[in-house]
Order: structure tokens, then sequence, then C-alpha cells
């Protein structure tokens, strides 16, 4: 036993009201009341309000809080601190304590998006932990205001609309900690509905093996895709090989095709272009199937257009990047049906947010445009 006295910087520390710091256990003063057999517990002191009047404890951190804050976000609050009275049973530093069995880390994001207006603001890149964090904790308490906040930033990183998708805006969001496999979880588990087809195509974007081996970004714990989520990603696959086979020859190279005659294509009687084309699609195989090849982000017939062995007249190349154009539309269009989760518009709908999204995803928005050239030219 040290002596009562002792003003030793370095040690008895813990033993020291003022001394101790945040993750040192804090000597209780002598009016609180803490239950006998329950875990010593640290203020944290971002979270630590001198004129709070409730005092959370979660897996040893305590935070003195306002009831009132948390009574006007949350109904579950609501009725937990209007039962906490300053003479209940267990008390620390004059307030009624509260223990909570969440994980700190999730207690933290929350007490500091509802104290600090900045922590949290949807279009503004946020990790992927604090995401899950936020999602998991304000559905629990019902903090709906913020889980509403949430949720729209969590459909900019996973948007229904196919331009959002290509988006540089959508690209700033990126979170460092980004791992697709924990987003098709947060998107399945929150029934996030509309936001599950391309958190799974994100998936799809890894190795092969990965998604049955698991995957992990910097040191964070490998995560696994759940058999149901990994049959999504194959089916995904499985149908972007054969949607590439699909476009090239519909669109792409419809010369090989019973409908080549009608409309007319473009490059039917180009026999330089025809072979520029049959490059193009060699290099499109070995390309369309590596590993994180994006189709909605990378245009091949851009990538490739340039190069000598896959030059080819204007209209030609007006027609290629069309008919890749289109494929793009059919595959983001089939996704959500590929995920066994309908379409888009019924995913709006059970997400209650049927808005211009679905007006773009029930249009078509490729242009014929180059086609309706070559008619014109054949014309005139
Ligand atoms: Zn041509």
């Amino acid at each position: 036993m040290p002596p009562s006295g002792s003003s030793s910087p370095a040690g008895n520390s813990v033993l020291s009201k003022r001394g101790s710091d945040a993750l040192r256990p804090e000597v209780y003063e002598e009016h609180d009341t803490l239950l006998p057999g329950q875990t010593p517990i640290s203020r944290v002191p971002e979270l630590w309000m001198s004129d709070g009047n409730i005092v959370l404890v979660c897996q040893g951190q305590a935070y003195r809080v306002h009831k009132g804050l948390l009574a006007l976000n949350s109904v579950v609050f609501r009725d937990m601190v209007s039962n906490a009275q300053p003479d209940g049973d267990e008390v620390y530093a004059g307030c009624p304590v509260v223990r909570l069995s969440d994980a700190a880390e999730d207690i933290q994001h929350l007490l500091k998006a509802v104290y600090l207006r900045k922590y949290f603001r949807k279009g503004e890149a946020q990790s992927l932990s604090k995401i899950g964090s936020l999602l998991r904790i304000t559905k629990k308490y019902m903090f709906d205001s913020i889980r509403q906040e949430v949720v729209k930033h969590f459909t900019l990183l996973f948007p229904s609309s196919m331009s959002d998708y290509i988006s540089t805006t959508r690209q700033s969001l990126i979170p460092d900690d980004y791992n697709p496999f924990i987003a098709a979880q947060i998107a399945i588990e929150h029934d996030l509905s509309s936001t599950i087809p391309v958190a799974v195509y994100e998936c799809t974007l890894l190795p092969m093996p990965t998604l049955f081996d698991g995957h992990s970004v910097g040191n964070a714990p490998t995560v696994y895709l759940t058999p149901s989520t990994q049959r999504m990603c194959i089916t995904i696959r499985e149908r972007i090989k054969q949607l590439v086979y699909e476009v090239a020859d519909e669109f792409i190279w419809p010369w090989q095709t019973e409908e080549a005659e009608d409309p007319p294509h473009p490059y039917v009687d180009h026999p330089e272009c025809i072979k520029a084309f049959e490059a193009a699609r060699k290099s499109a195989d070995c390309l369309y199937w590596a590993d994180g090849y994006n189709v909605f982000m990378t245009r091949l017939s851009e990538r490739l257009g340039n190069q000598e062995s896959t030059v080819m007249c204007e209209i030609c190349r007006l027609a290629w990047k069309d008919g890749e154009a289109s494929g793009r539309v059919q595959l983001w269009r089939d996704l959500p049906g590929l995920c066994g989760l309908g379409d888009w518009l019924s995913l709006l709908k059970a997400d209650g947010t049927v808005n211009r999204d679905a007006a773009i995803v029930a249009t078509p928005v490729w242009s014929l445009e180059p086609i309706e050239m070559y008619v014109q030219s054949r014309g005139a």
C-alpha cells in the first residue's frame, strides 16, 4: 500500500486523481457509488462535458453527456435516461450512471456525431469503419436523423445510377479503409437494398480466390463473404463474360449475326475496319476477364482505339464506342437481377427513395447516333 501523501510523478499515478490520463482507471470520487463487482472506469476527456448530467459507461470508458440532448435525438435514450436518477444505485461524478453493452468505438462515434456538427456529413469522405459503426448504433438506439445522413452517404458510395457510380464525386468519397466485402456486408445487414448490387459488383473486381479466401485491408482482420454473397459475385462475373459476347455480337461485330443487315451497320463494307475490330476483340477477350477490370469505369474502345492494330474510321470507332456503352447500360440494368433482387426500381421503392435515379434506369440512355450518321452518309 503506497503512502497516502505520495506525490511521486511516475509511481502510483494510478491512485492519483489529477495525475491520471485517459487510459488509466480513474479513482472514484468519495461521493461516487459504483456497484460492487463493476470494472473500474476511466473518463474520455473529449466526451466529458463539465456540465453533463448523465454518465454513460461502455467497456470501462465513461462519457459525461446531456440527458436532454440524447432524449431529443433518440426515443430509446429518452426512455432509458428518464429512468436514471442521481440518487439511483450507481452514481459517478455526481451523475447517474447508465451502463451500455455496446462496443466503445460505436458509442464514441455516436456521441461525436451528436455533439460535433462536422463529425459526419454526407458527401465528405468517411471511413468505412465509421459508417458501419454509426449504422449499427443509430439503428439500435434509433438516432433516426443521424442514421438518415449515414444512409444517404452510403448511397452516394453505392449508387443506383451508373452515371453517379462512374462520377469523380463518388471516387473522391472512397475511404482509405475501403473493403468492398465490408461494404457488401453493411448493405445486406442493414437492408440498404439499392446499394447491394454495386457493393457486390465491387467485390467481383477482386481475384476469384479472394472471393472464397477473404479480403483484408491494411492491418484490419480478414473479412469473409457469406455463401449467398459469393453466389451473387459468381453470377455477376459469369454474366459479364456472357454479355461481352452478346454485346460484341449485337453491337460491335453485327455482321456476324442474322440481324446484321437490319439496320445496316456502318462497317459491313469497311474491310480494314473489320480487321481492326477483330484485333480489338482479341484484346477485349484478355482485358475483360482480367481481375480488377471495371467494365463501367474503363472504356475499352478508348483504351484500345489508338492502337495501331485497332485503328478504324471515325464512323466505325463511334459505333464501337456506342456498342460498348450500350453493353454497360445493359449490365447495369441487370445487376440487381444478378443478385437475385429484382430490378432497380423495386430496390429504390424498397428503400423509399424512388427519385430521379428511377427515371434514369427506366429510360434507355444509349444513343444510336453513329448508326443514324452512317445511314445518312450512305444515303448521301
Ligand atoms: Zn469503318
